[in-house]
């Protein structure tokens, strides 16, 4: 069994923060976690930190892979491409990619520091 402050430790090293609002039901702490905020007090922590984490890594990951492939595929075709304005298209495409992969990993990295400013 682990005990709900555990749980809240968990949540805040993957990237939940502590609200100052207190909880509107009996006045515990919140945290923010994934968009939701929950009551370290009465919600189920355990349950929110499996069930989010899992849908979001696995998404997150088939994400990076199809970002991670079109980068390749643009970078292959703004090598070989000669018109300028194509060029031009191709690379606005590709940093807008690669900025998508950063926020993917950025993501991932959010259990170190949940404020990125
Ligand atoms: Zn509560």
């Amino acid at each position: 069994m682990s005990k709900p402050m555990d749980n809240a430790v968990e949540i805040m090293r993957k990237g939940g923060t502590l609200i100052s609002d207190k909880c509107p039901r009996c006045g515990g702490v919140q945290v923010k976690y994934k968009g939701r905020v929950l009551c370290i007090a009465e919600d189920n922590l355990s349950e929110n930190l499996q069930a989010t984490t899992v849908s979001n890594d696995a998404t997150l990951s088939n994400l990076r892979n199809v970002v991670i492939e079109k980068i390749d595929i643009i970078s292959t075709s703004l090598g070989k491409e000669h018109d300028v304005s194509k060029q031009a298209m191709l690379a606005d495409l590709l940093q807008k990619y690669v900025t998508l992969l950063k926020e993917c990993e950025d993501e991932d990295a959010s259990d170190k520091s949940s404020d990125k400013s």
